[in-house]
């Protein structure tokens, strides 16, 4: 801890220290944004397992949720507006007032704006607080979120009916039980859960996934992404999940189970992307998403694909979220 001691410096040294390494933190943060910014634009995450930059800097890089996602806007600004690479550098700006410039920056204006951001902001009246989840001890969380005038009546309707003031009324226990009924009905609608599955319907189109088929294989992959990294890091992703084909329906694959594995929108593409290149893949989604296509019209702007790749990985305990009912196996023109 002697290093960290600084009651033995006097005032005259410790002053020009403070602001020296004031100057280092700044110079060092535009420098991280740039290798932020680069790393994004590579999308270098994906190889190593994590399906957004945003899930690589919380859980390989071990920043809060708070923290990434306030660099990685700062870092995708900057990219496209430079100039605040040195505003941020030089110690102008900081990242909280390039999160709220960047929406409305342009060519033309940037300059201004950044000159006029970087200085000090007359008080002005509060605004809504982002929604923000803050782990407060073992299984307790705290919640803070701006309701609008809807939900705010909703809230108090539903305590109203179960009789304000008695047990289970409380905000916390309402939105515990309004998101588990919302969670079931998401399920039912997006995955066929279902406590009383009943039979599935036939259907002679091999890429049509049965809502059996589809239970069991988000059950054994407990309903999360399952590519895996060359060093074995299995990606944590639980939403905007496909059902990826292992074996492609076009070379005899089917919907079973066996052949069917939960993949997220990030490393769906991916092997697909390795064999045929980043360039031909791009003309794919453009293709897909122009209107009149036949991908458009079946799928959305969704891009879905088959891929040929391993098997399944194993699965870890874990209680997720359902996927979306987006298949890969809704493609009518697989690649
Ligand atoms: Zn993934």
């Amino acid at each position: 801890m002697i290093g960290y001691l600084r009651s033995g410096v006097s005032d005259h040294l410790l002053e020009p220290s403070l602001a020296g390494r004031c100057a280092t933190v700044c110079r060092e943060t535009g420098q991280l944004l740039a290798d932020l910014a680069e790393f994004d634009a590579r999308r270098l995450q994906m190889p190593v397992g994590y399906p957004s930059l945003f899930a690589y800097c919380v859980g390989h890089l071990g920043m809060t949720e708070d923290v990434a996602g306030q660099r990685i806007q700062a870092a995708r600004a900057a990219r496209e507006f430079p100039l605040l690479f040195d505003a941020v550098a030089q110690g102008a700006l900081h990242l909280s007032a390039v999160r709220l410039l960047a929406p409305h920056l342009t060519r033309e204006n940037a300059p201004e704006f950044v000159k006029v951001a970087s200085v000090p902001p007359a008080p002005c009246a509060p605004v809504a607080a982002p929604a923000r989840v803050t782990p407060l001890a073992p299984q307790r969380y705290a919640l803070q979120v701006t309701l609008d005038q809807d939900a705010h009546d909703f809230l108090r309707h539903a305590q109203d009916l179960m009789g304000r003031g008695t047990p289970g009324s409380e905000v916390g226990a309402v939105l515990k039980r309004a998101l588990e009924l919302y969670m079931r009905h998401l399920e039912q609608k997006r995955f066929a859960a279902t406590d009383h599955p009943g039979r599935s319907r036939r259907s002679n189109d091999p890429r049509r996934i049965p809502a059996e088929v589809r239970r069991r294989v988000w059950q054994r992959d407990q309903g999360r992404c399952t590519f895996r990294s060359d060093a074995g890091h299995r990606c944590e992703a639980t939403s905007h999940l496909e059902f990826d084909h292992v074996e492609p329906v076009a070379r005899g694959g089917g919907s079973t189970p066996s052949n069917l594995r939960p993949r997220c929108r990030a490393h769906n593409p991916l092997d697909a992307e390795r064999v045929h290149g980043v360039a031909f893949m791009n003309g794919k989604r453009q293709a897909a998403r122009a209107p009149g296509s036949a991908a458009y019209v079946a799928s959305g702007s969704a891009l879905v694909r088959e891929s040929r790749s391993e098997g399944p990985s194993p699965a870890r305990a874990r209680t997720s979220r359902p996927p979306s009912a987006t298949s890969s196996a809704s493609l009518p023109r697989p690649l």
